[in-house]
C-alpha cells in the first residue's frame, strides 16, 4: 500500500456548486479512495501525510490549449495581430530544432506545475522533423504531468513554410508511429486535427483528418475562428459564413472535438457546438494580447456548451499561468457585457478544472475530487495578506489567488512539487538549458526574413 493522506485542508472538490468543507483525503496507489469531513482517522498504515492548514485542496488545473515550446518566444513580435504574427511563428519552423522543443517544453511544464496545472493539452503544429514532436512528448513525460498531445496537420497556406507542410498520408504515418510508441502510456493521451482551418488546411485534409480520427478513436483539436481574418478567409475561399459552419460539412464539430478560441462565432454556430457536444477552449489572455476580440463565453455557457480554459502558447500570453487566465476570463466578460454579475466565479473555476477535463475526454479520471478518480490535486496557500479574510472562496481563488500560492502539486498520486520544491525535476538546470536554447533560437531567427 502506498497511501497518502492530506489533512486539515479546505476541500473544494468541484463536484457541485458551493460545495466545500474542512476535511481530509486519502490516496491509495494514485486513486482517491476516501474523502471526509473533519480530521483524518489514524490507522497507523499511512506512508505519507501532508498536513495542510490554511490551504485549499482542489483538483489540479487543466490547461486545455497551449504550445509549450513557445516559452522560448515570450514577448517576441508582441505588437502584431494574428496573421503577421502567425507568419513569424510559422517561419520559426525553418530554424527550430528538436533541442529547442525539448528545452522549451520542459520549461513550459515547470512553469505549469509551479502554477498548479496538472493536465496540459499540447496543440502541436510545427514539425519540420518528426523528432520535434517526439522531444515535446519526452518533455511532458519527464515532467510527470498528465498530458494530451494533439498532433495537428497543415497542408497548405502562403505563410506556412514548406518544411511543415505535409500530405495527410505523410502526417498520418508519423502519428501512427507516435501512437505505437506510446500506446501503453499511463498519463498521456492523443488527439489530432487540422491546425487552423481554412488558412493552412485544404478541404481534402479536413475530410481525411475526420476519417483518420474516427479510425483511431482520436479526438480533434483545432484553432477555430480566432480572429476576423480567419472568418474572412473562410468567406472568401469557401463562400461560408463562419468557420464552425464551414467545418460542419467535414464532421469536425463533435463530442470529442475541442475548438480553441471560437472568438468569432455566431449564435447559430454556438448552437452547432451545443448540438454536437463540441467543447471550446477559451484563451482570453492570448485573445487580448493579439487583439482578436472577445469570445462569447457567456452565451456559450447559457446555451450549454462545455467551455474549458487555456493559456495558449507563451508567444501570445506570455505565461502558462492559469490563475492569470481565470481572472482575465472573469473580468473580460464583465467588462464586455458591462455587467458585473454576468459570469460567476464558480463557472470560471469549472472551466479551469472539470470543464477542461471533459473537453479532453479525461473527466472520468480527473477535473474534480471524487472517490475513484486519479489523484490530480493541488494545495493553494490562502493564509496570506492577499487572500484573507475569506468571504467567498470561489471568487477568491479566481480573483485573489496567485500562481505563487500553489504549494503542492500531485499528479496521478505522485507529488511533483511539495512546499514549492520540485521532487524530481531539476528546475534550475531546466531554466539554464532553456536560456541557452533561447539564445540559440533567437540567433537563428535573427537571420530569417519574414
Ligand atoms: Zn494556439
Amino acid at each position: 500500500m502506498n497511501d497518502l493522506i492530506i489533512s486539515n485542508a479546505l476541500i473544494v472538490p468541484m463536484t457541485e456548486e458551493r460545495n466545500c468543507f474542512e476535511g481530509f483525503l486519502r490516496v491509495s496507489d494514485g486513486t482517491v479512495v476516501e474523502i471526509g469531513v473533519g480530521r483524518a482517522p489514524s490507522d497507523g498504515a499511512v506512508h505519507q501525510i501532508i498536513d495542510a492548514p490554511g490551504c485549499v485542496l482542489m483538483p489540479g488545473l487543466v490547461n486545455a490549449h497551449t504550445h509549450l515550446y513557445q516559452v522560448l518566444l515570450r514577448a517576441v513580435w508582441e505588437d502584431l495581430e494574428l496573421m503577421p504574427w502567425l507568419k513569424r511563428i510559422y517561419g520559426c519552423a525553418r530554424v527550430l530544432t528538436p533541442e529547442h522543443f525539448y528545452a522549451g517544453s520542459l520549461l513550459g511544464c515547470v512553469e505549469s506545475i509551479r502554477s498548479g496545472v496538472t493536465t496540459v493539452c499540447e496543440h502541436n503544429f510545427l514539425n519540420p522533423t518528426p523528432e520535434c514532436a517526439l522531444e515535446t512528448i519526452r518533455a511532458m513525460q519527464d515532467a510527470g504531468l498528465r498530458g494530451v498531445f494533439a498532433r495537428t496537420i497543415m497542408d497548405t497556406g502562403a505563410i506556412v513554410p514548406e518544411c511543415t507542410k505535409e500530405t495527410p498520408e505523410q502526417a498520418f504515418r508519423l502519428i501512427e508511429a507516435i501512437l505505437a510508441r506510446h500506446r501503453n502510456s499511463q498519463q498521456l493521451t492523443f488527439m489530432t486535427g487540422p491546425n487552423t482551418p481554412p488558412i493552412n488546411t485544404t478541404p481534402n485534409l479536413l475530410r481525411e483528418v475526420r476519417r483518420f480520427a474516427d479510425a483511431n478513436s482520436l479526438g480533434i483539436s483545432a484553432h477555430v475562428a480566432e480572429s476576423h481574418s480567419v472568418v474572412e478567409a473562410v468567406r472568401q475561399q469557401h463562400g461560408q459564413n463562419g468557420v464552425v459552419k464551414f467545418l460542419q460539412q467535414f464532421g469536425m464539430p463533435a463530442k470529442n472535438s475541442i475548438f480553441a478560441h471560437s472568438v468569432h462565432v455566431t449564435n447559430d454556430e454556438i448552437q452547432i457546438l451545443q448540438e454536437t457536444g463540441t467543447s471550446v477552449s477559451h484563451n482570453p489572455v492570448s485573445n487580448m494580447m493579439l487583439g482578436d476580440g472577445v469570445a462569447p463565453v457567456v452565451e456559450m455557457l447559457r446555451q450549454g456548451v462545455n467551455v474549458a480554459l487555456g493559456t495558449d502558447g507563451a508567444a501570445s500570453n506570455h505565461s502558462q499561468d492559469l490563475f492569470d487566465t481565470m481572472k482575465a476570463a472573469s473580468l473580460l466578460q464583465k467588462v464586455h457585457h458591462q455587467d458585473a454579475g454576468v459570469i460567476k466565479p464558480y463557472d470560471v473555476l469549472r472551466m479551469a478544472t472539470i470543464g477542461g477535463a471533459k473537453a479532453l475526454g479525461l473527466d472520468s479520471l480527473c477535473g474534480s475530487i471524487e472517490v475513484g478518480k486519479r489523484a490530480d490535486l493541488i494545495l493553494i496557500d490562502i493564509d496570506s495578506a492577499h487572500s484573507q479574510p475569506v468571504n467567498d472562496i470561489f471568487s477568491q481563488i479566481v480573483h485573489c489567488a496567485k500562481a505563487s500560492d500553489v504549494k503542492t502539486v500531485i499528479v496521478d498520486g505522485e507529488v511533483l512539487m511539495r512546499d514549492r520544491q520540485f521532487t524530481k525535476l531539476a528546475d534550475q538546470k531546466i531554466l539554464a538549458e532553456a536560456k541557452r536554447a533561447n539564445r540559440d533560437l533567437m540567433h537563428r531567427v535573427s537571420r530569417l526574413s519574414f
